[in-house]
């Protein structure tokens, strides 16, 4: 079968690409390197779509939850993943949890029986200099793959670790003990919010880094060393008492405005998306378990009440920079040939990576046919991701990230905040009604 689009990795986003162009009508060459001699150091099995880790989709309740909300946006553009789900669907309250290996054969049956898809067990190792492509290669992306786009996107411009810092939402910070300050002064004087500390608080803070329960490093992470810049606090904790107040938690040059004076140390959050509803904790990436992040962090003053919109975490993951790497058509700026798709894009999350996919389908579709391909609006949850995605080339320090409100725009009038999620979800459904009509008429 002669192919108009080569899609390289058949997992999650890779699937759903391969779906959403076959059933446009276009032939696809699917290259997937497991079955073909070679594995990654997650994936157990040769089938597509594989679920490497838990078997849960998350929240399928699409009133209030912003993944729930891309489960029935994904159902709306006929995904293969949320079909396949469907089928493989077993017992999990609200969450939609699936049986791994119903969920990959319904998968790999639909893609391999579809007329319009050649599947070949093959690992690619250099980015094609011609012919429309997809690069849907995951997190780990085999290494002689990475080299390749390594040489075409320069140096820094692909991560081998995810060092994630917690992110909170910024309607739960208490601004009666924070406030907004820059060190010494610089920049825009709302560019980080402090929460301050004084040494008995300080102290018992330290100990609960040293003391918390951490996350298992995976057999093939452990060889694997920390960086400087993104070291675990727990493990600058455990260097001695005093490391983190001359790191992360420095106070010199912030005054707290209730004493006028540095307090004894400081967190400091710096704003995550352009909207401001979002905000990281600055140098706080942690493998600490999940409950004991939630525990410990509210012992912050001015996070006591906080909601996280992203625990922190440390894992092998590889992906590009997209903000300034890909265009509002996830190509590649310097090879628009070239399109990627998944976790390699800098989502995070099964859901994520297969909606990625599954839009990434849509724009070569698009792009083959000679229309114009306008992104779904950022009031929904699609729209919200990819905007994080590609939306802004100026971030340094882009990190991968799951669906959340956070990377909504807030409302325009005033909601009240029990009233903000079903608002949010709402308007996301009313505005991908209106944006879907021209798709699915196309
Ligand atoms: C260890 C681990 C655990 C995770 N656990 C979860 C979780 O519990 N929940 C969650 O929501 N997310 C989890 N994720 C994050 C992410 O959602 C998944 O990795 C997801 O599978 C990403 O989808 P993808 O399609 O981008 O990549 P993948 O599903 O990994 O698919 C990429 C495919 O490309 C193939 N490939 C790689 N290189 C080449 C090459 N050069 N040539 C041909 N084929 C190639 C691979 O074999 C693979 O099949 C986890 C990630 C990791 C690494």
């Amino acid at each position: 079968m002669t192919h108009q689009v080569h899609i390289i990795g058949g997992g999650l986003a890779g699937s759903e690409a391969a779906w959403q162009l076959a059933e446009a009508g276009i032939k696809v060459r699917l290259s997937e390197m497991r079955g073909g001699g070679d594995m990654t150091p997650a994936h157990q099995t040769e089938g597509l779509a594989e679920l490497v880790c838990s078997n849960s989709f998350r929240s399928d309740d699409d009133s209030a939850n912003a993944v729930g909300l891309l489960h029935h946006e994904m159902r709306g553009l006929n995904s293969l993943i949320m079909r396949a789900a469907a089928e493989a669907k077993v017992p999990a309250g609200s969450a939609l949890a699936v049986d791994r290996d119903i969920f990959s054969a319904t998968v790999s049956k639909a893609l391999e029986s579809h007329a319009n898809i050649e599947i070949v067990r093959e690992r690619i190792d250099q980015l094609p200099s011609e012919g429309l492509t997809i690069v849907s290669t995951g997190p780990l992306t085999a290494a002689s793959l990475a080299q390749s786009i390594l040489s075409r996107t320069g140096q820094d411009s692909l991560a081998f670790f995810d060092a994630i810092a917690p992110i909170v939402y910024h309607e739960t910070v208490d601004f009666d003990i924070a406030w907004y300050q820059s060190r010494w002064d610089k920049g825009d004087g709302k560019d980080y919010i402090n929460c301050p500390m004084d040494k008995a608080q300080y102290d018992a803070f330290v100990q609960g880094l040293i003391d918390g329960e951490k996350a298992d490093f995976k057999d093939w992470e452990k060889d694997t060393p920390y960086f400087e810049g993104c070291m675990p606090i727990e493990v600058m904790a455990e260097r001695g008492p005093e490391t983190l107040r001359f790191g992360p938690m420095k106070p010199v040059g912030l005054d707290d405005p209730r004493t006028g004076r540095w307090p004894h140390a400081v967190v400091q959050l710096r704003q995550d998306n352009k909207l401001g509803t979002i905000w990281n904790m600055v140098g706080f990436q942690t493998k600490l378990k999940h409950g004991a992040q939630v525990e410990l962090f509210r012992t912050i003053p001015g996070l006591e009440k906080a909601e996280f919109a992203r625990l922190g975490g440390l894992h092998r993951n590889t992906f590009i920079h997209s903000p300034e790497l890909l265009d509002h058509q996830l190509r590649l700026k310097s090879a628009p040939h070239i399109r990627f798709a998944g976790q390699i894009t800098g989502c995070e999350g099964y859901v994520e990576s297969s909606a990625v996919g599954l839009a990434c389908g849509l724009m070569t579709a698009a792009e083959l046919s000679g229309r114009a391909f306008t992104p779904p609006p950022v009031t929904t949850a699609l729209g919200a991701l990819l905007s994080h995605i590609t939306g802004d080339g100026e971030r340094a320090d882009y990190q991968p990230m799951n669906v959340n409100f956070g990377l909504f725009p807030p409302p325009e009038g005033k909601v009240k905040k029990k009233e903000r999620k079903l608002f949010y979800t709402e308007r996301a459904k009313r505005d991908m009604a209106d944006w879907m009509r021209p798709v699915i008429a196309a």
